[in-house]
């Protein structure tokens, strides 16, 4: 067993030592994870104040008249500002989501939930998002395959993967989206034709804030956090996410759940 110490956190580490020896290397990590307990604190504190100012500011915006044929200078200045502050609205929004999800200390294994029925809902939010893009958009779900989990979390990771691939696929796309059982577990899979990602970002891409194409994804109004959300749902869940990738032919999103969070098939 471990030396305990109150108040102290430590990193173990077991490497051989000689031939019959076993040497146990103990690392005082207190300051670090203190720090990092600050930071989520802080962070979700501050996505918190800044909530209330910014749905103020993005009300009066709504309600300013913006006529193009009167002023247009302010018509327009007006339409950016409003599309600016719900970008800001956007981002705190994830940000409160990931605090969230990195806090959750909420079971697993105490409820069960209806995937099926959450995706027949993220197809329809798929289409409407789908408006101007006029991709080719196919759910293809195991209509009895539920899983133990964390409802919001697992219904936040599928859509930001569901609505990524409607967002970076060039208009006329294909997108198929899978939920299936195989002898590993459920499998969630979506996978489209778009313009793909190089293999130097995929390491890389689930970090906070990572981006391929900055400039391009801005437009997208993406807050830069959706992969990092995928990703701590997914670690909360004994999972991980998997990419597949290659330039100019398309993506692969997926993530297994084991045979053990299966509620019903
Ligand atoms: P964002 O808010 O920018 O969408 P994400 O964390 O969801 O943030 O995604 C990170 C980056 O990964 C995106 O900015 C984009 O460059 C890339 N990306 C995500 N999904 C896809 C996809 N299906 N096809 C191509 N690029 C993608």
């Amino acid at each position: 067993p471990a030396p305990t110490n109150p108040g102290k956190t430590f990193e173990y580490r077991i490497m051989p030592y000689g031939e019959a020896h076993l040497l146990l290397i103990a690392r005082d990590i207190t300051r670090v994870s203190q720090l990092e307990e600050m930071r989520k604190d802080f962070v979700a504190n501050v996505s918190h104040e800044l909530r209330t100012p910014l749905t103020v500011l993005h009300g009066y915006l709504e309600l300013l008249p913006a006529d193009e044929q009167e002023n247009p200078f302010q018509a327009k200045a007006i339409n950016e500002m409003a599309a600016q502050t719900q970008r800001m609205q956007n981002l705190v929004e994830d940000l409160l989501v990931l605090s969230r999800i990195e806090a959750s200390s909420e079971r697993i294994y105490e409820n069960i939930v209806d995937m099926p029925a959450m995706f027949r809902q993220m197809e329809a939010e798929a289409q409407a998002l789908n408006k101007d893009k006029h991709h080719t958009i196919t759910f293809h779900i195991d209509n009895a395959l539920k899983v133990f989990g964390v409802e919001t979390e697992l219904r936040s990771a599928c859509s930001n993967l569901v609505f990524n691939a409607v967002h970076y696929t060039p208009a006329g796309g294909q997108i198929d989206v899978y939920w299936k059982a195989d002898n590993e577990g459920a499998r969630f899979m979506v996978v489209d034709n778009g313009d793909g990602i190089a293999q130097n970002h995929l390491a890389r891409l689930t970090e906070r804030f990572y981006r391929v194409d900055k400039a391009r994804s801005r437009k997208t109004g993406g807050s830069g956090l959706g992969l990092s959300i995928v990703k701590h749902v997914l670690t909360h869940h004994n999972s991980r996410l998997e990419i597949a990738s290659t330039v100019g032919q398309g993506s692969e999103f997926s993530f297994l759940l084991s045979q053990e969070l299966i509620a019903g098939t």
